[in-house]
């Protein structure tokens, strides 16, 4: 695939979402990584600092770009000129939406693939709401987040 978008929330980037983003380099000219300025659901970081932290992880990667995006991301992903998706899968627990996803994207523009791609099983438990969960806690996230990451938490939830 030439081009394709890998869209999310990112609040915050992972390690999860950055093994996404190596695996998809692999197949892809370019990535390029979609930032959601209004995710419907309420977030811990603004879109500014949610950009900011993804374009920081993926720094020195060639062919990858981060924008921020607003709208139909089947209209997004035509306006960049790419072809395709690239969703990552966990659990059983992200088939369901993640298959819903895909069908209604197919609906609104047939000519767009969504990709689906593991992560390594390292990851594959990890996700943005759970390390929220454990910096409110106070307990250590260097396992799940780059240190940059684990600032901008501690900053945010004061541990
Ligand atoms: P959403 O768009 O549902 O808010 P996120 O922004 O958290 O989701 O993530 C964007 C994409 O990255 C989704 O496809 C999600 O399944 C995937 N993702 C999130 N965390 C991981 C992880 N630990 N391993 C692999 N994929 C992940």
């Amino acid at each position: 695939m030439r081009a394709a978008v890998y869209p999310g929330s990112f609040d915050p980037i992972t390690y999860g979402h950055i093994d996404v983003i190596q695996r998809a380099k692999k197949i892809i000219g370019t990535l390029f990584v979609a930032v959601a300025a209004k995710p419907p659901k309420e977030m811990a970081f603004s879109a500014e600092e949610r950009l900011s932290m993804v374009k920081e992880a993926a720094a020195g990667l060639e062919g990858v770009r981060v924008n921020l995006f607003e709208g139909l991301l089947v209209e997004y992903t035509l306006k960049v000129g790419a072809q395709g998706i690239i969703r990552g899968l966990r659990a059983l627990t992200d088939f369901e939406y993640e298959f819903q996803m895909a069908l209604t994207n197919r609906k609104l523009c047939d000519q767009i693939e969504t990709v689906f791609l593991m992560p390594s099983e390292a990851y594959s438990y990890l996700s943005s709401s759970m390390i929220k969960e454990i910096a409110r806690l106070g307990g250590d996230l260097s396992a799940f987040v780059p240190p940059f990451v684990c600032e901008k938490l501690r900053e945010k939830f004061g541990k």
